[in-house]
């Protein structure tokens, strides 16, 4: 079976031939674009698999152009590459529906794993389900595997692909207790020290979308551990 295919955007020459050395030696099978406009003439060319997305990039930027493929195509896993710093930033850029992004300048080994941890939940969510697996429930919460559907009390419940995967993760462990590195290991593909505040951050996210406006919350904090997402108390 042929390797996935990658679409890389990016701007910067040195990192564009760094990048497809070592994802062509990976076996992927690749295609670039420099700026945003022939990026999205050549996403539109074909099927891809993935797509790295470089932010800065001259004429059109990364985030309208993610924006344009978002409406053309709410599926297709896309890694940011992304100079900036804060926390708030790569959350904003994953709000917009990237599904994970690495900070410049990255090692490549981080990036190879998080292309394959997003590749992977891309398989998985592919993957056919019986029909009676469909739904994971909590309490009044349900989430449907397969068309992605969440409901809380008949409201649907809108999240990024990030919160989504989060909560499927919090919810096929129900009622255990997860510390922080488990779920960034799970859920981003990665376990690095100082990057398990993002697991924090998705779980505000999540419990504004899933609990908040609720009676009864689901996701709990256990102190100096984690996490545990449970329906009794
Ligand atoms: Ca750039």
């Amino acid at each position: 079976m042929a390797k996935e295919s990658i679409l890389i955007v990016e701007d910067e020459e040195k990192i564009l031939r760094l990048l497809e050395i070592e994802l062509g030696y990976e076996g992927y099978e690749l295609g670039k674009a420099t700026n945003g406009i022939d990026a999205l003439e050549i996403y539109l060319s074909q099927k891809w698999d993935l797509i790295l997305l470089d932010i800065m990039l001259p004429g059109m930027s990364g985030i309208e152009l993610l924006r344009r493929i978002r409406g053309k195509d709410s599926s297709i896993p896309v890694i940011l590459l992304t100079a900036k710093d804060s926390i708030e930033d790569k959350v904003s850029g994953l709000d917009l529906g990237a599904n994970d992004y690495i900070t410049k300048p990255f090692r490549m080994e981080e990036l190879l794993a998080r292309i394959r941890a997003v590749l992977r939940m891309k398989q998985i969510a592919s993957s056919p389900i019986v029909e009676s697996d469909v739904w994971l429930h909590a309490g009044d919460l349900k989430l449907n595997e397969k068309t992605r559907e969440v409901i809380r009390k008949e409201h649907d419940i809108d999240l990024t692909p990030k919160e989504y995967d989060l909560l499927l993760y919090l919810l096929r462990n129900k009622r255990q207790v997860l510390d922080r590195d488990q779920i960034l290991e799970a859920v981003w593909g990665y376990d690095y020290d100082g990057e398990t505040k993002i697991v924090d951050v998705y779980i505000r996210y999540l419990r504004k979308k899933v609990d908040a406006n609720f009676e009864q919350a689901l996701i709990h904090t256990v102190r100096g551990v984690g996490y545990v997402l449970k329906d009794v108390t």
